[in-house]
């Protein structure tokens, strides 16, 4: 009998896959030894890696038979192991007695109470292994950079099958990984959940992340997306930067949660906001914009000239709507608002159209603009309106970019098929 042991973290389903392979057979041909309800996740890519499956006790007693571990060491490296099955799973109520069939429940793992998975560090994996294997583990956003081997862990079942980022070319993303504790040390020293800090703070650079396509200045995105693509992001430069997105912006999520939790930062806040006189707009230019600026590495994002105001908010390159509404809820605390519920109290409180789009949600789309271009292109329509989406123009804009220019092009909206 062999024995495999679990990785820290791994999806029920990754193990046995891993499991399989070490039998020298497809994870398909496992399969048969359960009873199986709902079906194998897939997606146009074929099955999923970010699948899970849920499995009865007798579906678990097999599964540490076969791979000669205990239960409770299961138990213990596989987050989902004692989920049990949900109703509707064959020979439930004959398995409380002991004697039932094996059975197992099929599900999207990241649909789960255990968060994201992501491709684990292929080069941990081999060292703990001895094998050349592929790991699925749930891993928080603000884990996904080894270290070790500068290397990122990119999100699985986003629709792509590319499981990592060398980052050895962009060593300051590691080096953020490494700075991380001491945030989420800060955070938890403030009262704070470090998990909805750092959403917060991923939700306001990915919003930036956006705009960024317009800020002439910008240099150090665009060098690192190159990086972390191996040196060139090419002809599918859209593709990177949808999948490349959390890793290029982990430097600067990780600054500006350190730069929420700061006394120092929520000073300037109060500050630049009247300090309980006057209510005053954020300014763009104003203390705590500036001194972020400049912890950004881009402090020319300070000198806006005449900021546009819209009623009494005057805009800014880095006022995104989760940013104000955390800095808001700063200065009602400080004002001594109250409200029963403790709406606008809470600086981590995320609104769901504040969240940003998933890496799957955004190829989705990538996929449709590019149909859309071929299809426009196929029934020989008028070109410009319907390639401004995709296609030629899009090459054009990539073009631009690589040497760090500016994005205002590629921002512009398409203008409507006629
Ligand atoms: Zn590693």
């Amino acid at each position: 009998m062999l024995r495999v042991a679990p990785m820290t973290g791994e999806t029920t389903w990754s193990y046995l896959s891993r499991l399989a392979g070490r039998y020298g057979m497809e994870p398909a041909a496992l399969l048969p030894w359960w009873t199986w309800s709902g079906s194998r996740p897939q997606d146009e890519g074929g099955p999923r890696d970010d699948a899970e499956v849920l499995l009865s006790p007798a579906g678990r007693r097999l599964l540490a038979q076969l791979g000669g571990v205990a239960e409770h060491d299961l138990a213990r490296a596989l987050p989902a192991f004692n989920d049990e099955p949900r109703s509707g799973t064959p020979d439930r109520s004959g398995e409380t007695a002991g004697s039932g069939r094996p059975a197992g429940r099929w599900k999207v793992a990241s649909a789960g109470e255990h968060g994201p998975v992501a491709y684990g560090c292929a080069l941990c994996a081999a060292a703990r292994t001895g094998q050349d294997t592929v790991v699925v583990r749930y891993v928080a956003p603000w884990q996904r950079a080894c270290a070790r081997h500068q290397r990122w862990m990119l999100t699985a079942g986003d629709g792509h099958r590319h499981h990592h980022l060398d980052l050895r070319a962009a060593p300051e993303v590691a080096a953020a990984q490494r700075a991380w504790p001491k945030v989420a040390r800060v955070a938890a020293a403030a009262g704070a959940d470090p998990g909805r800090v750092f959403t917060l703070a991923h939700a306001v650079v990915c919003a930036w992340w956006e705009q960024a396509l317009q800020w002439e200045r910008e240099r150090i995105w665009p060098a690192r997306l190159h990086a972390v693509a191996g040196g060139d992001a090419g002809p599918r430069f859209w593709w990177w930067r949808i999948i490349a997105r959390d890793a290029v912006v982990f430097p600067e999520t990780v600054t500006l949660a350190g730069a929420l939790l700061d006394p120092g930062m929520q000073e300037r806040i109060w500050e630049d906001h009247g300090a309980g006189g006057l209510v005053r707009p954020f300014r763009p230019d104003g203390a705590f914009f500036r001194e972020l600026t400049a912890r950004l590495g881009r402090p020319w994002l300070a000198d806006t000239g005449q900021a546009p105001q819209t009623g009494l908010v005057l805009g800014g390159p880095l006022h995104a709507g989760p940013l104000l509404e955390c800095m808001g809820a700063f200065t009602r605390i400080r004002r001594g608002q109250q409200h029963p519920r403790g709406y606008g109290l809470d600086p981590w409180w995320l609104r769901a159209d504040h969240r940003p789009a998933s890496g799957r949600v955004q190829l989705r789309a990538l996929a449709e603009r590019a149909t859309q271009s071929a299809a426009g292109r196929g029934t020989g329509r008028s070109g410009g309106a319907v390639n401004a989406g995709g296609g030629a123009l899009m090459v054009r804009r990539l073009f631009r970019d690589r040497h760090g220019r500016a994005g205002v092009a590629y921002t512009a909206a398409p203008p409507p098929p006629q």
